[in-house]
């Protein structure tokens, strides 16, 4: 899978139509704008990491709209636009991503499936968003006098993210230190790389006046809530202990489960279920075992981003139901326990949470007593 990095630009001081902070930072639909922007990308299951480019006035503001986002990071950027992409570029230097999104923080509706084909476009060339111009093109001078109608013929209005790979761009960001180019995609032409356009989005359109943010408003206001459901199921094996971690609760027993984090097989079924219902992968994209900082992590961690991704993207929880299989321990006795475990973490009332243990009647691994399973279903208002 191609390890891909995203970086949005968020550095602008444009006030235009909120008077007291940069305009990535004014609320849209109850959210701050680079809000829904992050939330896009951070659920997106094919993202690595997301970095966002700041000033440095605005490390609160940026807290604020990156709340339970753990893979949105900052680091401040420079006097223009193409100093900040410049500076967000080196910052990834160590986790040397095979392709970079660049994506202006002010583009909220950047949709999964725009993401979808810029990632598949650009392993080995610059790939940018476009839509073709239809109106009519006039060319004016003093007084706003037609000067001439100008050919639209292979002309196109250009989007971002913009995706390129990673260590192509890098150079042909530091190349152009200095020169004053208008675009990524204009970097990368002086670098020499080829660039292709591809299919853009006509909502994905950048909110710059007073009235963009009037469009976006009623667009966010024409979307009737949706109702998702997620999916999961994980299953573990016990190892020597001296007890079971299920949905938070410790379960004395005569045996753990084994796993790279804390084993809650439970909570891992029901991570799945949520990041499912937003299609958002699973706990093993967001959170693979072959990174160090999650082993011995507890699960709680995994399932609390979830429902950040969740509320980052418009959404909230409605209902989860859980099933744990195994002979012992008899989990039934902890339901009490569990469900205001649960209930904590989701931030959910008890009414809203099932669950319940059952046996395999002594069959199958469950049933010889190798280890447990869960599965969980979750709902989700998005
Ligand atoms: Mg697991």
């Amino acid at each position: 899978m191609v390890k891909c990095a995203v970086i949005i630009v968020a550095a602008g001081r444009g006030h235009r139509f909120c008077s007291d902070m940069p305009k990535q930072y004014c609320d849209l639909g109850g959210r701050m704008i680079l809000s829904h922007t992050l939330a896009a990308f951070c659920a997106h299951p094919l993202v690595h990491s997301v970095t966002t480019v700041i000033h440095p006035d605005d490390v609160e503001l940026f807290k604020r709209a990156a709340k339970g986002l753990f893979k949105a990071t900052y680091v401040f950027g420079g006097k223009e636009r193409q100093d900040s992409v410049r500076l967000g570029l080196q910052s990834l230097k160590d986790e040397n991503p095979d392709v970079v999104l660049i994506h202006d923080a002010a583009r909220p509706f950047v949709s999964f499936d725009l993401i979808n084909r810029v990632i598949a476009a650009c392993a080995d060339k610059g790939a940018i968003p476009a839509l073709p111009v239809v109106d009519t093109l006039k060319f004016a001078g003093e007084g706003n006098l037609i000067q001439k109608t100008v050919d639209r013929k292979g002309l196109w209005r250009v989007q971002t993210p913009q995706g390129f790979p990673f260590a192509q761009i890098l150079k042909a960001h530091e190349q152009a230190a200095g020169k004053a180019l208008t675009d990524d995609a204009a970097v990368a032409e002086s670098a020499g790389m080829s660039v292709v356009l591809i299919d853009g989005d006509e909502d994905n359109f950048k909110i710059t006046t007073a009235a963009d943010l009037t469009r976006a408003q009623k667009i966010l206001n024409a979307e009737t809530p949706e109702c998702r459901t997620g999916l999961g199921f994980d299953v573990h094996a016990f190892a020597q202990g001296d007890g079971v971690w299920l949905c938070g609760v410790k379960i004395p027993h005569g045996k753990k489960l084994e796993g790279h984090s804390d084993a809650d097989v439970a909570l891992h079924a029901l991570t799945d279920a949520i990041l499912g219902a937003i299609g958002a992968g699973d706990i093993g994209v967001h959170f693979p075992p072959s990174d160090n900082r999650w082993k011995g992590k507890e699960s709680s961690f995994f399932l609390k981003y979830a429902v950040a991704l969740v509320k980052a993207r418009g959404g909230r929880l409605v209902n989860v139901d859980l099933t744990v299989i195994c002979e012992e321990p008899k989990v039934n006795k902890f339901r009490l326990e569990i469900v205001q475990s649960l209930s904590e973490m989701l931030e959910l009332p008890a009414e809203r949470i099932g669950f319940k243990g059952t046996t395999t009647e002594k069959l199958g691994f469950t049933g010889r007593k190798e280890g447990i399973a869960a599965q969980a279903v979750a709902t989700v208002l998005l």
